[in-house]
């Protein structure tokens, strides 16, 4: 794919650590800043919606049968199976919306990861880590989302998740909010900021200074 103007950032975690908090408020950071278009890419999941999401806010929900049609159709940049359940992000919307110039954040696991990267290099993976193995499991269990069943699951694939941090050019520990959130805003402006980008951006003012225009 030709280079973009737009930043894709993958987020991937256990489930519990917190990626979810942190996009949306580094979402609701920059809400009001134009020249700060990013935007979350919604994935399309077999998983049934927990009490509160929107379909198309949180998750297209669709079911088994029609997930594996849009995968037979090529929708897919990149889908996975996750507990029990398929996930996939679609392709169209992140090309197009990386054109105008508008950062993607992608909250997907490390299988997806794996694939988003081959397929874009450019990509800037980041892992979050829990602070500890039992707090993991108490935020799981203060979310008040998932069944304890569904929470065992998930507790039980943590360390497996966890196992492919090494495959991220960064790493969060989320422990204090606040501090997690500023480090994901640091990595987030320095690939802003980084030479291809910059000379995407400014060319005009290039010309200018360089006496070429
Ligand atoms: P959470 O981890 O508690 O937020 O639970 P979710 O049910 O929202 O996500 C379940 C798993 O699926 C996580 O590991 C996500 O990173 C992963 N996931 C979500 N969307 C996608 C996607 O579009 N593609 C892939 N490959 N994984 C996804
Ligand atoms: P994920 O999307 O990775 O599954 P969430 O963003 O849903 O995780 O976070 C899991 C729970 O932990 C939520 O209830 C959230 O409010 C809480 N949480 C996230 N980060 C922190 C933190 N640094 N300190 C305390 N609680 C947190
Ligand atoms: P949850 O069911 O709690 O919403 O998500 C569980 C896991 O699935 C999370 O780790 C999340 O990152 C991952 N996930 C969500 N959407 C996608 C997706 O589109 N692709 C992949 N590969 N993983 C996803």
């Amino acid at each position: 794919m030709a280079s973009l103007l737009g930043n894709l950032f993958i987020l991937a975690a256990p489930s519990g650590a917190g990626k979810s908090s942190l996009i949306k408020a580094l979402m609701e950071k920059y809400a009001s800043n134009s020249n700060n278009a990013m935007e979350v890419s919604v994935s399309h999941t077999t998983r049934k919606p927990r009490p509160g999401e929107v379909d198309g806010q949180h998750y297209h929900y669709v079911s088994r049968e029609q997930f594996e049609a849009l995968i037979e159709q090529g929708v897919f940049f990149e889908w996975a199976e996750v507990f029990g359940n398929y996930y996939g992000t679609s392709r169209v919307t992140i090309e197009q919306t990386l054109h105008r110039g508008i950062d993607v954040f992608l909250d997907i696991d490390w299988q997806g990861a794996r694939q988003v990267q081959k397929l874009m290099p450019d990509t800037c993976g980041i892992f979050i880590l829990p602070p500890s193995i039992e707090v993991l499991e108490q935020r799981l269990t203060n979310r008040g989302q998932d069944s304890d069943e569904v929470i065992a699951g998930r507790m039980k694939e943590a360390v497996a998740e966890m196992s492919h941090f090494s495959e991220f050019s960064h790493v969060i520990v989320n422990d204090d909010f606040a501090t997690a959130l500023n480090d994901l805003e640091a990595i987030v402006i320095s690939q802003r900021l980084r030479t291809m980008k910059q000379q995407m951006r400014y060319q005009p003012l290039l010309d200018e200074l360089l006496g070429s225009a």
